[in-house]
């Protein structure tokens, strides 16, 4: 069992290993396809990295200058990464391109083919315990880990395949163009990465299915309050936050109606894990209240659940 926040030192340690020797290999053979998976390999190093301090962070406390937590700490490093990712892909491409025209042969291919085998068998086993370790700490950011590494692992087996291909063609053109392709997918990747924590950062609203589970909730309270409206929901990290407008008997004591809104609050935090719920109340407008007696209905509403 590792540490949550010592996850990433784990991919730091595999990428590490794969960027060193396949740049060996791929400055020994002379292939592109293996210095573009090599490139990939250290810049795994630097997103892992990102993501080391990122997780750091995003565990600490709420403090005086982050009130709300550090959770987006998380979201801004996967923007980085992804940036990063992004500005290799164009650099591969480039590299790919020249290599078409520059026309190098490609020699020992044999190496070569050994350790891309030997990087997609860590690889594997990499993302299989990324994968497992980020539903068990349900974090985001190690899942953008184990997802990255599942491309480089396709990628790898790309890598692989052309090297074969080279070896009984004796095209070495395919190395340039399967880079070059490897390249593109990369860009196309690292883009829909940033769209995604992108929302996170500017705040869109939460998911569908946690905003359904909040109204079920609220709708077991419908006898307590006489409606609420303005709810709007955010995340950061791990935490989500809620807040809402509810409606009471404007003759109810301020002690009922805070009564009310906090059992609500608690019932929602009780519910949801990570929640930050606020309550805003609101008295009912002079035509519509519901009459003194419903008043009384309301507050005994409350008083049975709170039993
Ligand atoms: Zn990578
Ligand atoms: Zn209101
Ligand atoms: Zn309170």
């Amino acid at each position: 069992m590792i540490k949550k926040t010592k996850i990433p030192i784990l991919s730091i340690t595999v990428a590490a290993t794969l960027a060193l020797s396949k740049l060996i290999v791929a400055l020994y053979t002379g292939s592109m396809a293996i210095l573009s998976s090599a490139l990939d390999s250290i810049l795994d190093i630097a997103a892992s990295g990102v993501n080391y301090f990122a997780l750091k962070a995003s565990e600490e406390p709420p403090d005086k200058a982050h009130p709300y937590g550090h959770g987006k700490f998380e979201s801004l490093a996967a923007f980085v990464q992804a940036l990063i990712i992004m500005a290799t892909g164009v650099y591969l491409f480039y590299k790919s391109v020249m290599g078409l025209i520059d026309k190098k042969d490609l020699s020992d291919i044999n190496t070569g083919i050994y350790i891309m085998l030997f990087s997609m068998l860590m690889t594997l086993l990499l993302t299989i315990s990324l994968r497992y370790y980020a539903k068990k700490y349900n974090s985001t950011i190690i899942l953008t880990d184990a997802m990255h590494y599942e491309i480089d692992l396709l990628t790898n087996t790309g890598v692989l395949v052309t090297l074969f291909l080279v070896k009984y063609t004796g095209v070495y053109q395919i190395d340039f163009i399967v880079s070059s392709l490897i390249s593109i997918y990369i860009i196309y990747s690292a883009f829909e990465l940033a769209r995604d924590v992108s929302s996170i950062l500017l705040d869109r609203e939460m998911s569908e299915e946690d905003q359904t589970k909040i109204r079920d909730i609220l709708k077991e309270y419908d006898e307590s309050f006489i409606d609420y409206h303005k709810m709007r929901t955010r995340s950061s990290g791990k935490t989500k936050f809620v807040d809402m407008h509810i409606t009471l008997c404007k003759n109810m004591s301020l002690n009922d109606a805070h009564q009310i809104a906090d059992l609500i609050e608690k019932d929602l935090q009780e519910k949801i894990p990570e929640l930050d719920v606020i309550i805003h109340i609101d008295p009912c407008e002079i035509g519509h209240c519901p009459g003194q007696e419903n008043c009384e209905r309301f507050i005994d509403a409350i008083r049975t659940k709170k039993r």
